[in-house]
């Protein structure tokens, strides 16, 4: 079942190009557009076989932005991104993991 830490109340995509997610448990996480879209888990990123990365990071641009984000059910969302990757859906249990933040124990 979903907990606090893995129910976004608001998400959106900051004019830098970082999408800020706020969390039903009141932590705030931010994701560089690079680093969330490097870490893309579609069967175009990621072997479905064998689980391993097959997305090259410096294949990405680094200037990538996030161009729409629409939600999936009340789990995810979906994410566009400039490069032209539109495949990549982001569980919000697999965002909270990715949470860049230093300060979550
Ligand atoms: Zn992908």
């Amino acid at each position: 079942m979903s907990s606090p830490r893995t129910q976004a109340q608001h998400y959106l995509a900051l004019p830098n190009g970082e999408i800020a997610v706020k969390w039903a448990d009141g932590h705030e996480s931010f994701y560089p557009a690079h680093y969330l879209r490097c870490s893309c888990a579609c069967a175009h990123c990621v072997d479905e076989m064998s689980g391993r990365k097959t997305l090259r990071d410096e294949s990405v641009p680094a200037d990538v932005r996030p161009v729409e984000l629409h939600p999936v059910g009340r789990y995810a969302i979906s994410i566009k991104w400039s490069d032209g990757h539109d495949t990549g859906i982001y569980s919000f249990d697999q965002l909270r993991r990715l949470c860049p933040g230093k300060a979550e124990s």
